[in-house]
């Protein structure tokens, strides 16, 4: 179990019970593409098997199956989205759904191309 694999665990379930600290500013709004649903970076996970570690940790996971790689780790999809891009559980999707995007986020504000939302970073005056 790499250190990566436990910071990730780590920071996903402080997410749950920490309030955000505003971070970023974000503007726009959801185009409903659905490309965030499919193309989940996971920060930290390097393969199947940490994947399933982390599905037996926080079983929300489970709706996650792996897409494929880049150099951050694992990039999910999820099993709920429909072939139209909308999520099929809308109502009962967990709070890493429901907090998305989060005004902590922590991969330097990229967003997904043709997202419909916009993060802007806050200046250091912001916080006085
Ligand atoms: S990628 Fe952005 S616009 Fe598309 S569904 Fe996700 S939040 Fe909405
Ligand atoms: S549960 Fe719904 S909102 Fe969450 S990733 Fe899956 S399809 Fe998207």
């Amino acid at each position: 179990m790499s250190i990566d694999f436990i910071k990730s665990i780590y920071y996903e379930i402080l997410s749950y019970f920490v309030p955000q600290k505003l971070k970023y500013k974000i503007e726009g709004k959801c185009n409903k593409c659905g490309k965030c649903c499919n193309q989940i970076r996971s920060y930290g996970l390097k393969d199947n098997k940490e994947l399933r570690l982390m599905q037996f940790f926080l079983p929300w996971y489970k709706r996650f199956y792996i897409r494929g790689n880049d150099k951050y780790g694992l990039i999910l999809g999820c099993k709920y989205l429909s072939e139209n891009g909308l999520c099929t559980v809308y109502n009962k999707r967990p709070l890493l759904c429901r907090n998305y995007p989060a005004k902590t986020i922590s991969f330097n504000g990229e967003m997904i191309d043709g997202c419909g939302f916009k993060v802007i970073k806050k200046d250091f005056k912001d916080y006085l």
